[in-house]
């Protein structure tokens, strides 16, 4: 029988994390991954903002993650869930291609995918000029000019950021209006590098080697034009993997996980959450895997209470101790 006391849903940072905690507690755990370990670290050509490493590849990054989280006893089952389920007495069923695995508590570490522009050139140059992450890859882009794709808060701040870098950037969007926050446009608008092309789309994405120009076309006229860029970001959104819960975990508008901030845990007791699936300001591996770190150390808790007495004291539990001022852990 696949039983275990937590079963950590995803093996990127967030999850190699709450996995190294867990093995090092002597907790039983496993962690459950779809594809490979590394998530978005996979994605990520070089990282520069991770303490400890000067520079690091992304796939290097996640192999060391993933090397020390089984060092310290991570068992890690490849394979999609399909389905978490939970039980009427709390315990809760990861539905898996390769069968089912209980635990009392899960942490979801399934982390997410920016939404993608599905244009041509955009999956071919990823790494190579196309980033979905300018703190994470705008230093690699000193002195270039460099679009920014979307008209949310995030493409308005990004732009905003990488004038750090850039010579000029120019913030591309699909229609007049900008949905990003009126002070965040006013401040966009008077940085003198940034630029905006509005009633634009993306056709294409160009290049050699890396990215050289996009194909762009006005959504009133119809008229196409190129623009010579170093580099495009793209900020069209972020979709969460928070589907696979059957039960209703709190969400915001967005389908991120609503946490208490102490200890990581969702209105469902028992189910943590961890990186990019909770709802936060940002969405960096630093963040990731300190609310990993919290997420763990809490259901760890939450396990001991809820052996000792009920859910609903262990649920007491976490929460008066979180309120006290937390736990030295
Ligand atoms: P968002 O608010 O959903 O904005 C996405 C933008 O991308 C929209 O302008 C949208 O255009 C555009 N878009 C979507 N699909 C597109 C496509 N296929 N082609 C071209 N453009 C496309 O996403 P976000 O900016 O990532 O922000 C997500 C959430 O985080 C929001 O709630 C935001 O407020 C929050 N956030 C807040 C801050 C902050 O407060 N400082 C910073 C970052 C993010 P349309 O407008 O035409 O739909």
């Amino acid at each position: 029988m696949n039983e275990y006391d937590i079963a950590i849903i995803g093996a990127g940072p967030a999850g190699m994390t709450a996995a190294l905690y867990a093995g090092r507690s002597k907790i039983r755990a496993v962690v459950i991954e779809a594809k490979g370990p590394g998530g978005q670290l996979l994605n990520t050509e070089l990282i520069e903002d991770y303490p400890g490493f000067k520079s690091i590849l992304g796939g290097d990054l996640a192999a060391v993650m993933l090397a020390q989280a089984e060092h310290f006893g991570a068992e890690i089952v490849y394979s999609p869930v399909t389905r978490v389920r939970v039980e009427a007495d709390g315990m809760k069923v990861i539905e898996t291609e390769a069968g089912e695995f209980r635990a009392p508590a899960v942490i979801v570490t399934a982390g997410g995918n920016p939404r993608k522009l599905d244009v041509p050139g955009e999956a071919e140059f990823a790494g190579r000029g196309v980033s979905y992450c300018a703190v994470c890859d705008g230093a690699f882009f000193q002195q270039l000019e460099l679009a920014v794709v979307g008209g949310g808060d995030a493409a308005v701040e990004e732009a905003m950021f990488l004038t750090r870098y850039a010579t000029k950037v120019t913030l591309i969007h699909r229609r007049e209006q900008l949905r990003a926050q009126p002070i965040l446009v006013e401040q966009a608008r008077a940085n003198p590098k940034i630029e905006f092309l509005l009633n634009t789309v993306v056709e294409s994405i160009e290049g050699d080697a890396k990215v050289s120009h996009l194909q762009l076309r006005d959504t009133l006229t119809g008229e196409a034009s190129r623009l010579d860029v170093g580099g495009v970001f793209i900020f069209v959104g972020f979709i969460p993997n928070t589907g696979l819960v059957a039960t209703h975990v709190d969400h915001d508008a967005g389908g991120y996980y609503l946490t208490d901030p102490m200890t990581m845990m969702t209105n469902v007791p028992g189910i943590f959450a961890a990186g990019d699936v909770r709802a936060q300001l940002t969405r960096q591996i630093t963040t990731a895997v300190g609310n990993a770190t919290t997420a763990t150390i809490a259901a760890s808790k939450w396990l001991e209470e809820r052996a000792r007495g009920t859910e609903a004291s262990a649920v007491k539990v976490l929460a008066d101790a979180a309120v006290d001022g937390g736990w030295v852990a």
